[in-house]
């Protein structure tokens, strides 16, 4: 379900960036020191690492699809 109600982060936007790889990010992950961000493929490569020490993740991947389309890539 989308239009969820997000209160102390605001959303992602195009300037954020995947902390691994520089694509746009659609993750953020929010640690007790900082907060990292990754891309749709390394959100789900790192999430067993950082679920056991982040305080918050917001996990905005289903915009990706809803920008991008299930077939991402196909010509419109
Ligand atoms: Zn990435």
């Amino acid at each position: 379900m989308r239009g969820t109600t997000i209160d102390s982060t605001t959303p992602l936007t195009a300037a954020d960036r995947c902390d691994r790889c520089g694509a746009q990010a659609y993750v953020r992950v929010v640690l007790p020191v900082g907060e990292l961000l990754f891309c749709a493929h390394h959100a789900r490569e790192h999430a067993p690492k950082f679920a056991a020490v982040a305080t918050h993740v917001q996990d905005e991947t289903d915009r990706l699809l809803a920008e991008h389309g299930a077939g991402a890539g196909a010509a419109r």
